[in-house]
């Protein structure tokens, strides 16, 4: 279990203080897919980094199976929207960098590497370098390096972002269903309403900066869900409903 306690981030730059967060506290079950919806510089990359470990908090904590996170671990995979493989390594290696580092045995390596490159649906595709792929394929390769390494969590920060509409709404289901057959636990961050409703079991909304949680919701559609659900009169009026908290 992923638990927040009363978490503040204020930076301090060139004399100017940027509160971020304001005494956010927040549980995320183990398994649960959980998506943070708020405006875009509400401080969503800020908590990401903190659960990473990559960022101090001013005070309040976060704490990963009732353990303080106090820097990275493998314990926590974190997904960037700018796609973060190794240029000079084929999709084959980028996924089994960890396993590479972590002096992981042969044959177990192949049989992770081989996995992933399938639940990724990028075998063909194994001996490509990253240049040579699309941005859809770089962000799967990227998520099967992370998961490669066997994280309890997964921190995506708006993963889908710099993809054209359509290869996002792909994402989407391609996430749906890696997680429906993987069941990691998920934090899930994004300003698109439509994109937290389809990926998760629970919604935050979060107000503007310094983020606080404004409403929280449970997700009423049932699994597995493909892309057709956008179009029922629930899921809009759901979509509307966030759309209309944000505002307020
Ligand atoms: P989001 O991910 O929701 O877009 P961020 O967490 O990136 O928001 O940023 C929240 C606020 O903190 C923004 O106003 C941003 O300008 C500020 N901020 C982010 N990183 C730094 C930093 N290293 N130093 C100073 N201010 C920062």
């Amino acid at each position: 279990m992923l638990e927040v306690k009363n978490l503040s981030k204020t930076y301090e730059a060139n004399g100017r203080r940027t509160e971020a967060i304001d005494s956010l506290s927040l549980m995320v079950q183990d398994k649960q897919f959980v998506a943070l919806v708020g405006p875009s510089g509400c401080g969503k990359t800020t908590f990401l980094k903190i659960a990473a470990g990559l960022l101090e908090p001013t005070s309040g904590e976060v704490l990963l199976d009732n353990k303080k996170i106090i820097g990275p671990g493998q314990d926590r995979g974190m997904i960037f929207q700018n796609f973060t493989l190794f240029p000079w390594l084929t999709v084959r290696e980028n996924i089994g960098f960890g396993a590479t580092l972590g002096k992981v045995a042969q044959e177990e390596k192949n049989k992770i590497v081989e996995h992933y490159l399938h639940n990724t649906g990028l075998k063909e595709f194994a001996d490509f370098y990253p240049k040579d792929l699309s941005g859809g394929m770089q962000q799967r390769a990227a998520i099967g390096r992370t998961l490669a390494n066997n994280p309890k969590v997964l921190l995506m920060d708006e993963p889908f972002g710099s993809l054209d509409a359509q290869t996002r709404s792909q994402m989407q289901e391609f996430l749906t269903k890696l997680w429906e057959s993987d069941h990691k636990t998920i934090v899930f961050v994004t300003h698109d309403v439509n994109e937290a409703i389809f990926l998760a079991d629970k919604v935050y909304v979060l107000s503007k900066r310094p983020m606080k949680i404004k409403k929280i919701y449970d997700v009423p559609f049932s699994r597995p869900r493909a892309h057709e659900i956008k179009h029922a009169p629930e899921f809009f009026e759901f979509v509307s409903k966030i759309a209309k908290d944000l505002e307020d």
